[in-house]
Protein backbone atom coordinates (compact mmCIF):
# COMPACT_ATOMS: atom_id res chain seq x y z
CA UNK A 1 0.00 0.00 0.00
CA UNK A 2 1.42 3.02 -0.99
CA UNK A 3 -0.24 6.95 -0.03
CA UNK A 4 0.72 9.66 -2.19
CA UNK A 5 -0.15 12.59 -0.18
CA UNK A 6 -1.57 15.45 -2.53
CA UNK A 7 -2.43 17.85 0.32
CA UNK A 8 -3.18 18.60 4.11
CA UNK A 9 -5.07 21.48 5.68
CA UNK A 10 -5.43 21.52 9.61
CA UNK A 11 -6.23 18.05 10.93
CA UNK A 12 -7.09 16.73 7.41
CA UNK A 13 -4.90 15.22 4.69
CA UNK A 14 -5.49 13.95 1.68
CA UNK A 15 -4.01 12.04 -1.89
CA UNK A 16 -4.22 8.92 -3.88
CA UNK A 17 -3.71 5.28 -2.38
CA UNK A 18 -1.80 2.72 -4.72
CA UNK A 19 -1.64 -1.03 -4.12
CA UNK A 20 1.88 -3.03 -4.43
CA UNK A 21 -0.32 -6.36 -5.52
CA UNK A 22 0.27 -6.70 -8.93
CA UNK A 23 -3.68 -7.19 -10.11
CA UNK A 24 -4.41 -3.53 -8.66
CA UNK A 25 -1.23 -2.26 -10.78
CA UNK A 26 -3.03 0.52 -12.41
CA UNK A 27 -5.63 1.10 -9.41
CA UNK A 28 -5.54 4.53 -7.49
CA UNK A 29 -7.93 5.48 -4.95
CA UNK A 30 -8.66 8.95 -3.31
CA UNK A 31 -8.39 9.18 0.69
CA UNK A 32 -8.54 11.37 3.39
CA UNK A 33 -6.78 10.57 6.84
CA UNK A 34 -8.08 13.43 10.01
CA UNK A 35 -6.02 12.41 12.77
CA UNK A 36 -6.56 14.71 16.57
CA UNK A 37 -3.79 15.69 18.28
CA UNK A 38 -4.66 12.96 21.37
CA UNK A 39 -4.57 9.57 20.42
CA UNK A 40 -7.41 7.35 20.22
CA UNK A 41 -10.10 5.04 18.39
CA UNK A 42 -9.48 4.95 14.74
CA UNK A 43 -12.42 5.03 11.68
CA UNK A 44 -12.10 3.73 8.97
CA UNK A 45 -15.23 4.40 6.44
CA UNK A 46 -15.78 3.16 3.13
CA UNK A 47 -17.87 4.50 0.41
CA UNK A 48 -18.65 4.08 -2.99
CA UNK A 49 -18.19 0.32 -3.33
CA UNK A 50 -21.32 0.74 -5.54
CA UNK A 51 -20.34 3.89 -7.40
CA UNK A 52 -23.87 5.26 -8.29
CA UNK A 53 -24.57 5.56 -4.09
CA UNK A 54 -24.19 9.24 -4.44
CA UNK A 55 -25.89 10.08 -1.24
CA UNK A 56 -23.23 7.87 1.04
CA UNK A 57 -20.50 9.01 -1.27
CA UNK A 58 -21.41 12.64 -1.01
CA UNK A 59 -21.64 11.96 2.99
CA UNK A 60 -17.30 10.33 3.18
CA UNK A 61 -17.08 13.69 1.92
CA UNK A 62 -18.67 15.65 4.03
CA UNK A 63 -17.53 13.78 7.06
CA UNK A 64 -13.88 14.75 6.52
CA UNK A 65 -14.88 18.50 6.53
CA UNK A 66 -16.62 17.53 9.71
CA UNK A 67 -14.11 15.86 11.39
CA UNK A 68 -11.80 18.52 10.42
CA UNK A 69 -13.64 20.61 12.66
CA UNK A 70 -14.36 18.42 15.45
CA UNK A 71 -11.85 15.76 16.07
CA UNK A 72 -10.74 15.67 19.54
CA UNK A 73 -9.06 12.48 19.61
CA UNK A 74 -8.47 9.19 17.20
CA UNK A 75 -7.82 9.22 13.75
CA UNK A 76 -10.59 8.83 10.84
CA UNK A 77 -9.60 7.28 7.56
CA UNK A 78 -11.67 7.77 4.74
CA UNK A 79 -12.19 5.91 1.15
CA UNK A 80 -15.28 7.92 -0.35
CA UNK A 81 -14.93 5.80 -3.87
CA UNK A 82 -13.70 2.26 -3.47
CA UNK A 83 -14.94 1.30 -6.98
CA UNK A 84 -12.94 3.91 -8.97
CA UNK A 85 -12.69 1.60 -12.08
CA UNK A 86 -16.97 1.65 -12.36
CA UNK A 87 -17.21 5.49 -11.35
CA UNK A 88 -17.34 7.00 -14.69
CA UNK A 89 -18.83 4.51 -16.26
CA UNK A 90 -21.93 4.71 -13.18
CA UNK A 91 -21.32 0.49 -13.22
CA UNK A 92 -24.09 -1.14 -11.46
CA UNK A 93 -23.15 -3.39 -8.43
CA UNK A 94 -20.27 -4.84 -9.81
CA UNK A 95 -16.88 -3.48 -10.58
CA UNK A 96 -16.12 -3.78 -14.31
CA UNK A 97 -12.75 -5.01 -14.08
CA UNK A 98 -14.20 -8.71 -13.35
CA UNK A 99 -17.83 -7.87 -13.02
CA UNK A 100 -17.83 -8.86 -9.29
CA UNK A 101 -19.64 -7.66 -6.64
CA UNK A 102 -17.23 -6.30 -4.09
CA UNK A 103 -19.73 -6.47 -1.52
CA UNK A 104 -20.53 -9.73 -1.33
CA UNK A 105 -16.11 -10.67 -1.05
CA UNK A 106 -14.95 -9.67 2.08
CA UNK A 107 -12.90 -10.73 3.91
CA UNK A 108 -11.19 -10.65 0.44
CA UNK A 109 -8.84 -12.92 -1.26
CA UNK A 110 -5.22 -11.95 -2.12
CA UNK A 111 -5.25 -15.04 -4.18
CA UNK A 112 -8.25 -13.59 -6.13
CA UNK A 113 -9.73 -11.59 -9.03
CA UNK A 114 -9.17 -7.92 -9.16
CA UNK A 115 -12.01 -7.16 -6.74
CA UNK A 116 -11.35 -10.32 -4.16
CA UNK A 117 -7.88 -8.77 -4.16
CA UNK A 118 -9.08 -5.43 -3.77
CA UNK A 119 -11.53 -6.03 -0.96
CA UNK A 120 -9.03 -7.79 1.26
CA UNK A 121 -6.20 -4.84 0.12
CA UNK A 122 -9.03 -2.46 1.92
CA UNK A 123 -10.29 -4.62 4.74
CA UNK A 124 -6.92 -6.26 5.99
CA UNK A 125 -4.63 -3.40 5.00
CA UNK A 126 -5.96 -0.17 4.72
CA UNK A 127 -8.75 -1.00 7.31
CA UNK A 128 -6.77 -3.55 9.68
CA UNK A 129 -6.39 -1.71 12.69
CA UNK A 130 -9.50 0.13 12.83
CA UNK A 131 -11.57 -0.08 15.81
CA UNK A 132 -14.65 -0.12 13.17
CA UNK A 133 -14.70 -0.03 10.11
CA UNK A 134 -18.25 1.66 8.42
CA UNK A 135 -19.12 1.04 4.94
CA UNK A 136 -21.60 3.35 3.90
CA UNK A 137 -24.03 2.49 0.98
CA UNK A 138 -27.50 3.51 -0.98
CA UNK A 139 -29.53 3.38 -3.55
CA UNK A 140 -27.91 1.87 -7.19
CA UNK A 141 -29.86 3.47 -10.23
CA UNK A 142 -32.72 0.89 -10.31
CA UNK A 143 -33.09 0.72 -6.33
CA UNK A 144 -35.04 3.07 -3.24
CA UNK A 145 -33.64 1.43 -0.18
CA UNK A 146 -35.41 2.13 3.34
CA UNK A 147 -32.92 3.97 5.66
CA UNK A 148 -30.99 0.87 7.50
CA UNK A 149 -27.82 -0.52 9.09
CA UNK A 150 -26.55 -4.10 9.28
CA UNK A 151 -24.59 -5.52 11.90
CA UNK A 152 -23.36 -8.84 12.13
CA UNK A 153 -24.05 -10.67 15.47
CA UNK A 154 -22.13 -13.86 16.61
CA UNK A 155 -23.17 -15.03 19.54
CA UNK A 156 -20.36 -13.81 22.11
CA UNK A 157 -22.62 -11.51 24.15
CA UNK A 158 -19.91 -8.82 24.99
CA UNK A 159 -18.61 -8.68 21.23
CA UNK A 160 -22.06 -8.05 20.23
CA UNK A 161 -23.23 -5.76 22.70
CA UNK A 162 -20.09 -3.69 20.89
CA UNK A 163 -21.72 -4.10 17.90
CA UNK A 164 -25.09 -3.59 18.43
CA UNK A 165 -24.50 -0.26 20.14
CA UNK A 166 -22.38 1.16 17.18
CA UNK A 167 -25.11 0.06 14.59
CA UNK A 168 -27.77 1.68 16.80
CA UNK A 169 -25.94 5.34 16.28
CA UNK A 170 -28.07 5.91 13.18
CA UNK A 171 -31.08 7.27 13.71
CA UNK A 172 -33.01 4.89 11.15
CA UNK A 173 -35.71 3.23 9.63
CA UNK A 174 -34.81 -0.51 10.98
CA UNK A 175 -31.67 -2.28 12.40
CA UNK A 176 -30.94 -5.61 10.91
CA UNK A 177 -28.89 -7.26 13.94
CA UNK A 178 -27.84 -10.58 11.90
CA UNK A 179 -28.16 -13.74 13.69
CA UNK A 180 -25.34 -15.74 14.69
CA UNK A 181 -26.41 -18.34 12.28
CA UNK A 182 -27.92 -16.98 9.33
CA UNK A 183 -26.18 -17.82 6.07
CA UNK A 184 -28.49 -16.52 3.10
CA UNK A 185 -26.80 -13.07 4.19
CA UNK A 186 -23.09 -13.21 3.52
CA UNK A 187 -19.86 -11.41 2.03
CA UNK A 188 -20.54 -8.32 3.70
CA UNK A 189 -17.81 -6.53 5.37
CA UNK A 190 -20.43 -5.91 7.86
CA UNK A 191 -21.23 -9.79 7.85
CA UNK A 192 -17.74 -11.21 7.86
CA UNK A 193 -14.82 -9.10 9.92
CA UNK A 194 -17.34 -9.91 13.11
CA UNK A 195 -16.00 -13.44 12.72
CA UNK A 196 -12.77 -12.24 12.70
CA UNK A 197 -12.75 -9.98 16.06
CA UNK A 198 -13.67 -7.11 14.38
CA UNK A 199 -16.32 -4.84 14.48
CA UNK A 200 -18.21 -3.36 11.20
CA UNK A 201 -21.35 -1.39 10.55
CA UNK A 202 -22.61 -0.79 7.12
CA UNK A 203 -25.50 1.63 6.45
CA UNK A 204 -27.86 1.62 3.52
CA UNK A 205 -29.90 5.28 2.27
CA UNK A 206 -30.46 6.46 -1.07
CA UNK A 207 -32.25 6.01 -3.88
CA UNK A 208 -32.03 5.79 -7.93
CA UNK A 209 -28.08 7.48 -7.98
CA UNK A 210 -30.09 10.76 -6.61
CA UNK A 211 -28.08 13.07 -4.19
CA UNK A 212 -30.38 13.87 -1.64
CA UNK A 213 -29.79 15.88 1.68
CA UNK A 214 -32.16 13.53 3.65
CA UNK A 215 -29.84 10.91 2.88
CA UNK A 216 -26.57 12.26 3.06
CA UNK A 217 -27.54 13.12 6.49
CA UNK A 218 -29.09 9.93 7.39
CA UNK A 219 -24.68 9.04 6.93
CA UNK A 220 -23.51 11.75 8.13
CA UNK A 221 -25.37 12.21 11.33
CA UNK A 222 -24.68 8.33 11.80
CA UNK A 223 -21.11 8.18 11.43
CA UNK A 224 -20.74 11.48 13.87
CA UNK A 225 -22.70 9.49 16.75
CA UNK A 226 -20.51 6.32 16.23
CA UNK A 227 -17.55 8.92 16.65
CA UNK A 228 -19.04 10.51 19.37
CA UNK A 229 -20.29 6.95 21.36
CA UNK A 230 -16.27 6.21 21.20
CA UNK A 231 -15.14 9.55 22.73
CA UNK A 232 -13.39 10.61 19.53
CA UNK A 233 -15.41 14.17 19.50
CA UNK A 234 -18.04 16.19 21.80
CA UNK A 235 -20.38 18.24 19.75
CA UNK A 236 -24.09 18.21 20.63
CA UNK A 237 -25.66 15.37 18.40
CA UNK A 238 -28.70 15.91 15.79
CA UNK A 239 -32.32 15.26 17.27
CA UNK A 240 -33.23 11.29 16.20
CA UNK A 241 -36.69 10.97 14.27
CA UNK A 242 -36.76 7.66 13.16
CA UNK A 243 -38.49 4.30 14.40
CA UNK A 244 -35.31 2.46 14.23
CA UNK A 245 -37.13 -1.05 14.23
CA UNK A 246 -34.99 -4.32 14.87
CA UNK A 247 -35.23 -7.21 12.92
CA UNK A 248 -33.00 -9.99 13.00
CA UNK A 249 -33.10 -10.93 8.80
CA UNK A 250 -34.06 -10.08 5.63
CA UNK A 251 -34.97 -11.94 2.39
CA UNK A 252 -35.02 -11.90 -1.26
CA UNK A 253 -38.40 -11.43 -3.29
CA UNK A 254 -37.83 -12.12 -7.08
CA UNK A 255 -39.59 -11.53 -9.91
CA UNK A 256 -42.17 -14.29 -11.17
CA UNK A 257 -41.46 -13.22 -15.11
CA UNK A 258 -39.95 -10.90 -17.34
CA UNK A 259 -42.04 -7.61 -18.42
CA UNK A 260 -43.28 -4.60 -17.45
CA UNK A 261 -42.83 -3.74 -13.42
CA UNK A 262 -45.88 -2.14 -11.31
CA UNK A 263 -44.87 -2.04 -7.81
CA UNK A 264 -47.78 -0.85 -4.97
CA UNK A 265 -45.15 -0.64 -1.87
CA UNK A 266 -42.39 1.33 -1.57
CA UNK A 267 -39.35 1.32 0.72
CA UNK A 268 -40.18 1.19 4.36
CA UNK A 269 -43.30 0.41 4.54
CA UNK A 270 -44.61 -2.49 6.49
CA UNK A 271 -46.52 -5.40 4.40
CA UNK A 272 -48.77 -8.41 5.66
CA UNK A 273 -47.97 -12.10 4.67
CA UNK A 274 -50.08 -12.87 1.00
CA UNK A 275 -50.40 -9.02 0.32
CA UNK A 276 -49.84 -7.96 -3.42
CA UNK A 277 -46.73 -5.90 -3.70
CA UNK A 278 -47.45 -5.49 -7.07
CA UNK A 279 -47.35 -7.02 -10.31
CA UNK A 280 -45.59 -8.12 -13.63
CA UNK A 281 -47.22 -7.41 -17.15
CA UNK A 282 -46.24 -8.66 -20.65
CA UNK A 283 -44.65 -5.98 -23.33
CA UNK A 284 -48.45 -5.49 -24.95
CA UNK A 285 -49.52 -4.59 -21.31
CA UNK A 286 -51.38 -7.78 -20.22
CA UNK A 287 -51.01 -9.43 -16.75
CA UNK A 288 -48.68 -11.78 -16.52
CA UNK A 289 -48.34 -12.33 -12.56
CA UNK A 290 -48.44 -10.76 -9.17
CA UNK A 291 -45.72 -10.52 -6.53
CA UNK A 292 -47.15 -11.69 -3.27
CA UNK A 293 -45.59 -11.27 0.00
CA UNK A 294 -44.05 -14.56 1.85
CA UNK A 295 -44.68 -13.32 5.35
CA UNK A 296 -45.61 -10.04 6.90
CA UNK A 297 -42.19 -7.74 6.87
CA UNK A 298 -40.32 -4.60 6.41
CA UNK A 299 -39.55 -3.71 3.03
CA UNK A 300 -36.28 -2.65 3.06
CA UNK A 301 -35.29 -2.16 -0.61
CA UNK A 302 -37.33 -1.82 -3.86
CA UNK A 303 -36.25 -1.80 -7.68
CA UNK A 304 -38.26 0.62 -9.23
CA UNK A 305 -37.34 0.68 -12.74
CA UNK A 306 -40.07 -0.65 -14.96
CA UNK A 307 -38.64 -3.27 -16.96
CA UNK A 308 -37.80 -6.40 -14.73
CA UNK A 309 -36.32 -9.79 -15.80
CA UNK A 310 -37.53 -13.19 -14.27
CA UNK A 311 -35.71 -14.27 -11.07
CA UNK A 312 -34.34 -10.58 -10.77
CA UNK A 313 -33.81 -9.58 -6.67
CA UNK A 314 -36.77 -6.68 -6.46
CA UNK A 315 -37.43 -6.56 -3.02
CA UNK A 316 -35.59 -7.03 0.54
CA UNK A 317 -38.25 -7.77 3.10
CA UNK A 318 -37.27 -8.05 6.87
CA UNK A 319 -39.99 -10.58 8.57
CA UNK A 320 -41.49 -8.64 11.42
CA UNK A 321 -44.09 -9.99 14.12
CA UNK A 322 -47.70 -9.37 12.74
ZN1 LIG B 1 -24.41 -0.54 -2.23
Amino acid sequence: MIKHTAGQQGKISWGWLSFSHPILDSLQLPWFDIVAPEPGPALAIIAGMHPNEVAAMEAALRLKNYFGQTLERGSVAILPILNMPGLYSHAEFVCPVDNKNMNFLAPGDPQGSFSEVLVDRVLNGWAKDATVVIDLHGGDLREVVAKFVMCQLTGEPEFDAVTRALAHQFDADAIVEFVADQTNNRGRATNELPWLGRHAVMAEGGANGILDEENTLFHVNGVANIARHLGLTRDAPAPRVRRNQVVSNFFKVEAPASGRLYLDVAAGETVSGGQRLGAVHDLFGAWLADIIAPSSGLILMIVNHNITSRGEWLISLAPVAQ
